[in-house]
């Protein structure tokens, strides 16, 4: 089983790398954020909690992203491995997984944190927002998920450090390299 946790701010290419891995490994991409805008279009009762949150750049309560996200894992069959995206975003998250997966005899194998400079994180959001139409990527909203991103999920990198499954990946530059870098980091752990 290969369990990938895809680390980085709002704006550092989880999304795009994790399509990409996916391809590549045939294992299952779990994206908490892409859930989480699903179950607001179908407009149900998670949605319209989690709409709230979303919209003011906030992080949702650990109880509630930990409990759906369970679900999602148990909705997977026969599976390969699983790359998380969005999702371990605070510390309680992390220990939160590595417990649901410990009590499905697996493990995290690798974290790899995606590392963009700020500025160039401000300008894809913005550029996202333009073409995409996510509420979330205005520039004020940005600016509170950045804060966010700072207080409540950058701790993790010194978290995954200690479990020594981190792993930095230069996020600026070519998407090939990228994709490559990430590969390489990945391909040492299978
Ligand atoms: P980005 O990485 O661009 O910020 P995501 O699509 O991963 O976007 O997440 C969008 C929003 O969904 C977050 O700003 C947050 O409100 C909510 N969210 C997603 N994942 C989590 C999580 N693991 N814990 C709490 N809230 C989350």
């Amino acid at each position: 089983m290969l369990n990938i946790v895809i680390f980085g701010a709002p704006g550092s290419g989880k999304g795009t790398q994790s399509e990409r891995i996916v391809a590549k490994y045939g294992i299952n991409h779990i994206s908490t954020g892409d859930v989480l805008r699903a179950e607001i279009k179908n407009g149900t009762e998670l949605g319209k909690t989690a709409k709230g949150y979303i919209d003011q750049g906030q992080l949702l309560p650990d109880n509630f992203i930990v409990d759906m996200l369970a679900s999602t894992l148990d909705g997977l069959k026969d599976s390969k491995g699983v790359i998380f995206d969005g999702f371990p975003r605070t510390i309680a998250q992390a220990e939160a997984l590595k417990k649901m997966l410990a009590e499905r005899n697996q493990s995290v194998s690798i974290m790899l944190d995606l590392e963009v400079p700020e500025d160039e994180l401000m300008t894809r959001l913005l550029l996202r927002g333009q073409q995409s139409g996510r509420a979330d990527d205005n520039e004020e909203t940005i600016r509170k998920r950045l804060t966010v991103y700072h207080s409540q999920t950058a701790p993790l990198i010194d978290w995954y450090k200690q479990e020594e499954l981190y792993c930095h990946i230069n996020g600026l530059g070519e998407l090939e390299r990228i994709t490559g870098d990430i590969c390489e980091a990945i391909d040492k752990v299978k």
